[in-house]
């Protein structure tokens, strides 16, 4: 088990192309830590510098507190695991599983021992005598995970090992490795381009962007207080909902405006309440509201609260997902998406009164789409 640190870490491959920029991490002994971000943000290469398979242009690697980046991969005591398990066509599930360690010369009682072991954890006990060509995508990354497991690794690295699986066995297989990570202890560090995976795994998780880290904090701090605009959107599905407004100021108060919506739905709010406090540092006169799919209700009827955003938008779309519904509204031109219940009496082609409370709200510059606090 080992902690993993990375100091300014920066791989520029031959061409001038920025894969990864000025990275600062320290990943706790025995954390799951989940990089996640859009395809091309730099998470696998982040990943292979941390493996060795690639060498950073500036910056440190420690693992386990020792530096790290001079030691060829062999050496690092990690274990990786790919998007496509790579596994030896000729040889049985079993001697795929002791291929390492019979390479690093153990002995053949501790070999049997470890494979037994991770066999039965995996479930593969009934499958040790079969070719990988027999086995089914799950099954072959599960074998490509207990060969990681066999070697006892200082830390596991995972490139997206699930993404060519269904979406089932891919929520099986992550239920799977929480599991494991609770009962191995190991450090894990696991990619994914997938959120909801990212949230539901993470103890805590990196968001990255173009190369750079640009928020890392536990699952529901990442999704309650995002960073900036780009985390607002990228986080949660359906994703923050993001209101660009006007803002004029006055002395004590500040009128607030959603840009291109009748001005009815404008609000006033008194400086002294807490959450004007990130806006009134600044009197911004443009800035981008964030509001979370369940954070905007819908009014039955009631008249319009004071110090609320109260407007009225019309139903675009409903997706019923049984447990709640999924609506997509029409503010003006800003689409909108609510969590209602599903017993909700609304239909398509509805207009229907909305309240956004701004104590739950986020605030974002409009221009570098940077949170305000
Ligand atoms: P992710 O894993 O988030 O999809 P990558 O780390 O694979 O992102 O890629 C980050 C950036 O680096 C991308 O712009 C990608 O095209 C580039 N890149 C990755 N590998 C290489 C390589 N071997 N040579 C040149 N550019 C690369």
């Amino acid at each position: 088990m080992a902690q993993v640190a990375l100091k300014n870490l920066t791989k520029t491959y031959p061409g001038g192309i920025s894969a990864v920029s000025a990275i600062d991490l320290d990943i706790g002994d025995g954390e799951l830590f989940v990089l996640v971000g859009p395809s091309g943000s730099g998470k696998s290469t982040l990943l292979r510098l941390i493996a060795g398979l690639e060498t950073p242009t500036t910056g440190g690697l420690w693992i386990g507190g020792s530096r790290a980046d001079e030691l060829a991969p062999a050496d690092r005591d990690v274990a990786m695991v790919f998007q496509t398990p790579a596994l030896y066509p000729h040889l049985s599930v079993s001697e795929n599983l002791a291929f390492g360690l019979r390479a690093r010369r153990f002995p053949k009682t501790e070999i049997g021992k470890r494979v037994t072991a991770v066999a039965a954890r995996l479930g593969l006990d009934e499958l040790l005598n079969r070719r990988p060509a027999t086995l089914s995508g799950g099954q072959r990354q599960r074998v490509a995970l207990g060969r990681a497991i066999v070697r006892e690794p200082r830390a596991f690295l995972l490139d997206e090992p699930f993404s060519s699986l269904d979406a089932p066995l891919r929520a099986a297989m992550r239920a799977e490795l929480i599991d494991l990570h609770r009962k191995l202890g190991t450090t894990m560090i696991h990619v994914t381009h997938d959120q909801a995976e990212a949230m539901a795994m993470g103890d805590r998780i990196a968001v990255m962007d173009q190369g750079r880290v640009v928020q890392v904090g536990t699952p529901l701090e990442v999704y309650h207080h995002p960073a900036s605009r780009f985390v607002a959107r990228f986080i949660g599905s359906p994703p923050m909902n993001i209101l660009p407004c006007a803002v004029e100021w006055s002395n004590e108060s500040a009128r607030i405006q959603v840009m291109d919506t009748p001005s009815e739905s404008a609000w006033t709010a008194e400086l002294g309440s807490y959450w004007t406090k990130s806006l009134r540092n600044r009197k911004p006169t443009r800035v981008d509201l964030g509001v979370r799919p369940e954070q905007i209700a819908l009014a039955n009827g009631e008249s319009a609260e004071p110090g609320r955003l109260n407007a009225s938008a019309e139903v675009r779309r409903l997706e019923p997902l049984g447990h709640e519904t999924i609506a997509t509204l029409d503010l003006g031109p800003h689409p909108l998406s609510l969590r209602i219940s599903p017993g909700t009496a609304i239909r398509v082609g509805d207009q229907v009164p909305i309240r956004i409370d701004p104590n739950h709200a986020a605030w974002f510059d409009a221009e570098t789409g940077l949170v305000l606090q």
